[in-house]
């Protein structure tokens, strides 16, 4: 076969995984041309991310990678832990009926590569079987050389984006090592493939009769597969802990005991240990970094995959301003110091679950002990076990925090935070329901609460807001305003997140904030 590479592109994005067949959608969306690079001849298989957050939802939704993912996803709101056979805890994500997407969305890695892929236009494309092997970075853009099945190739591009994964060779290319630590706690990770009658829901046991002293976790994907994710000993030796003769007798009694009997079948088995790690930069001149090639952090709250799509949402739109000269170089800096924080906060939460889902010393087996048993009796303590499920992170002290008047009624819609979710009905009130959310992902939206606001930048839409759309109160109230007829502005990035927020309908505000923050010069 030989390969279809162009010599010279604006984009090349390194690695087909979920986060690069995403970036590489959502920049040809900005009408950026780019080629993605995978070393595979095609998806990812066995076991990898399975829990898919609202917010993932919403960023597969900019690319129209939403329909698929949810008419074959299981969507669920909570989830059961149990100490021995006791449940402990019934915890629930926020969720209401007008919501658009369920906080949570379990299906195979693979399938969320098929959609991201089948979501790239004829701007953007994969060559599989390619493999990048060098990257020579200069002022104005990079040079790579790339495996293809006809040999090596070199490419030109202005930019490169780094989405090879854990052992990222972009990474190693520029010299840059992950910082961070390790947990030494193993899981394996198995997936059977047995019919259940079981609800949707995420299910942990500590210590169960059916495998003393370990920690099980149980979730539910499409095509009938359950994953089922078991601690080992610390003095197992983790190449025999995965051979079949030591997982199926453990998951046979598990499943025993929750009295799953029907027939079942191993389809995967894998070893898995969490760790805390990033890059301290993601951008290093004209290479960006995004996804686990930017961090690895633990899988317990679902923050890998799930924040790697956060990461190409924050970076396509700023990407595609530079390109099109529409906004200075710099503003990619601030994806970067955006994102690193969002890692930060990501590995802090995670770090805490791993703790809880894997003492690392005799201490924390103790603590997590004593909630346990607490918990059985107080609901109080069952705070404590909640297992905190990945949830967009805030961009606090951002430099494109344009800033907001005194006087809002709540801090929901503060400038760097996700802009709230509302339903509201189209034509002024008469037409059909949508939601804000669904007005996200592609340029600035400024929502005009109360009235018109003449004299916008170009490129920053207007979305009138008023009482009689806001049919459910849902938009005043949680971008905090004082009443449904008030007249404020709110101006919301292409990645829907909140810019700033003004009383009053003065467009020479959002003027104003696009400069001072350096988005528009
Ligand atoms: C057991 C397990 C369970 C998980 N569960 C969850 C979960 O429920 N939710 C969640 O959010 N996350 C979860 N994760 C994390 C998630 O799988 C990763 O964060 C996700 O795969 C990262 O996607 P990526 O595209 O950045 O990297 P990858 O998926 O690793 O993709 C990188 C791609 O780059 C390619 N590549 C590598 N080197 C080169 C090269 N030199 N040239 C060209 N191509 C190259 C690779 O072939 C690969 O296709 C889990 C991870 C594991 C291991």
């Amino acid at each position: 076969m030989k390969t279809s590479l162009p010599d010279r592109v604006p984009v090349a994005i390194a690695g087909g995984g979920p986060v690069g067949l995403t970036l590489s959608a959502l920049l040809w969306r900005q009408g950026i041309a780019n080629v993605v690079i995978e070393a595979d001849e095609g998806y990812c298989t066995g076991s990898r991310a399975i829990c898919i957050s609202r917010r993932s939802q919403e960023i597969l939704g900019w690319v129209g990678a939403d329909a698929p993912l949810l008419a074959k996803g299981l969507g669920w709101v909570g989830g059961r832990s149990h100490f021995r056979q006791t449940e402990v805890l019934h915890f629930q994500m926020p969720s209401e009926v007008t919501q658009r997407f369920a906080p949570m969305v379990n299906i195979q890695q693979f399938y969320i590569e098929e959609y991201a892929h089948q979501a790239m236009a004829e701007g953007a494309s994969v060559h599989w079987n390619h493999q990048v092997r060098s990257v020579i970075t200069e002022s104005n853009g990079v040079t790579l050389t790339i495996e293809t099945p006809d040999g090596e190739r070199q490419l030109q591009a202005d930019w490169l984006v780094a989405c090879d994964g854990g052992r990222s060779t972009v990474r190693d290319q520029l010299g840059l090592q992950l910082e961070g630590t390790q947990y030494e706690g193993r899981y394996v990770i198995v997936d059977i493939r047995q019919k259940t009658q079981r609800a949707v829901e995420r299910l942990a046991w500590f210590d169960p009769p059916s495998n003393p002293g370990s920690t099980i976790l149980m979730h539910r994907q499409p095509d009938d597969v359950w994953r089922i994710d078991y601690q080992i000993r610390d003095d197992e030796d983790p190449a025999e802990a995965v051979k079949p003769e030591n997982v199926l007798p453990r998951v046979q009694s598990h499943l025993q005991m929750i009295g799953e009997t029907e027939p079942w079948e191993p389809l995967w088995i894998s070893i898995y240990n969490a760790k805390c790690l990033t890059l301290p930069s993601y951008r290093h001149g004209r290479v960006l970094f995004a996804g686990d090639a930017a961090h690895l952090v633990p899988i317990f709250g679902v923050r890998g995959l799930n924040s790697g799509l956060d990461d190409a949402g924050n970076l396509a739109w700023k990407l595609a301003r530079v390109i099109q000269g529409a906004s200075p170089e710099r503003l990619l800096d601030s994806y970067s110091t955006e994102r690193v924080h969002a890692t930060r906060e990501n590995i802090a939460y995670g770090a805490k679950s791993t703790e809880f889902m894997a003492p690392p010393d005799f201490a924390f087996r103790l603590m997590r002990e004593a909630a346990l048993r607490l918990a059985v009796d107080d609901p109080h303590v069952r705070a404590l076990i909640n297992p905190r499920q990945s949830s967009p992170i805030e961009y606090t002290g951002s430099t494109l925090n344009a800033g907001e008047d005194a006087g809002w009624t709540n801090a929901l819609a503060a400038p760097g935070a996700p802009a709230p979710e509302a339903l509201l009905r189209s034509d002024g009130g008469n037409g059909g329901d949508f939601h804000l959310s669904q007005r996200f992902g592609l340029g600035f939206v400024c929502l005009v609460f109360g009235g018109t606001a003449p004299g916008l930048p170009s490129d920053v839409q207007a979305l009138p807001v008023t009482a009689a759309m806001d049919v459910h109160g849902q938009a005043w109230q949680r971008y905090g305003l004082r009443h449904a007829d008030e007249a404020a502005l709110v101006l919301v990035r292409p990645d829907g997140y909140v810019m700033g927020r003004w009383h009053g309908l003065n467009a020479a505000r959002v003027t104003q904030a696009l400069q001072s923050t350096g988005v528009s010069e």
